[in-house]
């Protein structure tokens, strides 16, 4: 009976894989269609200082809308994009754009302290990723300063020679540089100590359980280690009042989450940033 069985899950196995990767095919074609086609687009999600409630920078956030009208949650393509390569396009593309944005931000006399933007563990290896990142500067006219680049812990490059030569050469330009989703995933606490890294961003998971009994142990544990490392924390995921008075208390410095300002369109921000300047959000 239970060969049986199991050859019968092996079929039912194979079979759903075979529909899963001709969905992916598909989705991928769709993909680099809509990146052509210049249906990709971003959002920014405002960052404030939880001590103040000032407006201090945003995150820039990739959107997909497809041919349907459907939004496509970066979850669902990114890992497809990396898997394809197109991550190294899309992403110098996400750059690009972020950086223009911020300058015309700055033109328009909003002048938060930084644009912060998601970098793939599969860009950030690439060869030409500084010249790519000096080039969206040089051309967008944004002070390197105000440019901070969040990437993720990652066995694949976390310890390589290319992992550590881009964090130096981004330091050396004035870039900022933030490990998000910190506590989620790979961590080697030597090389927070040895490597130029400005900020830890406390994974939404961690703030979310704020909440519960025992809850805020693991946000408080990364703030302290934030602070003793001489890091600034920003905490992502604040959807209440009570995240937000916690991680104050706490001594994490900066946050954004839904109860600030969700992600949203360009011209929506700087209706965003009218409203907080005449009548700020409590802190
Ligand atoms: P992330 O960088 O950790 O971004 C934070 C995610 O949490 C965003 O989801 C944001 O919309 C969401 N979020 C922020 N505040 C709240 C809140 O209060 N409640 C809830 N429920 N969610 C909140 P999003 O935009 O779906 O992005 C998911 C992930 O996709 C990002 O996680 C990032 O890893 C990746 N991603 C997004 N844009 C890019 C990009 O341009 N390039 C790359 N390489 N990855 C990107
Ligand atoms: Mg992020
Ligand atoms: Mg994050
Ligand atoms: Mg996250």
């Amino acid at each position: 009976r239970s060969k049986t069985m199991q050859r019968g899950s092996f079929t039912v196995f194979t079979r759903k894989m075979g529909i899963e990767i001709r969905e992916r095919a598909t989705l991928m074609q769709n993909l680099h269609r809509a990146f052509d086609a210049e249906r990709l687009f971003l959002m920014y999600q405002p960052q404030i200082e939880l001590n103040s409630g000032r407006f201090i920078g945003m995150e820039a956030l990739i959107r997909w809308r497809s041919d349907e009208g459907e939004m496509i949650p970066p979850v669902d393509f990114i890992p497809l994009a990396e898997y394809s390569g197109l991550i190294v396009s899309l992403g110098a593309w996400v750059l690009r754009t972020a950086c223009f944005y911020m300058v015309r931000l700055q033109k328009a006399g909003i002048a938060p302290l930084r644009i912060a933007i998601n970098v793939s563990v599969v860009q950030f290896r690439q060869e030409d990723f500084i010249l790519n990142v000096k080039k969206a500067l040089d051309d967008s006219g944004l002070n390197p300063q105000h440019l901070e680049l969040e990437i993720t812990e990652s066995v694949t490059v976390a310890g390589t020679a290319i992992f550590e030569q881009h964090l130096h050469a981004l330091k050396k330009m004035g870039i900022q540089i933030a490990i998000d989703d910190f506590g989620t995933g790979f961590s080697s606490l030597s090389y927070l100590d040895k490597l130029p890294v400005d900020r830890l961003k406390i994974d939404r998971a961690f703030v979310t359980q704020i909440d519960t009994p025992g809850g805020p142990r693991i946000a408080e544990l990364i703030t302290q280690l934030g602070r003793k490392l001489g890091l600034a924390v920003i905490a992502e995921g604040i959807e209440t009042q009570q995240h937000w008075d916690k991680l104050k208390a706490m001594g994490c410095h900066e946050g954004q989450g839904f109860f600030i300002g969700r992600p949203m369109l360009e011209d929506d921000l700087i209706a965003w940033v009218a409203q907080q300047q005449a009548k700020p959000i409590s802190c």
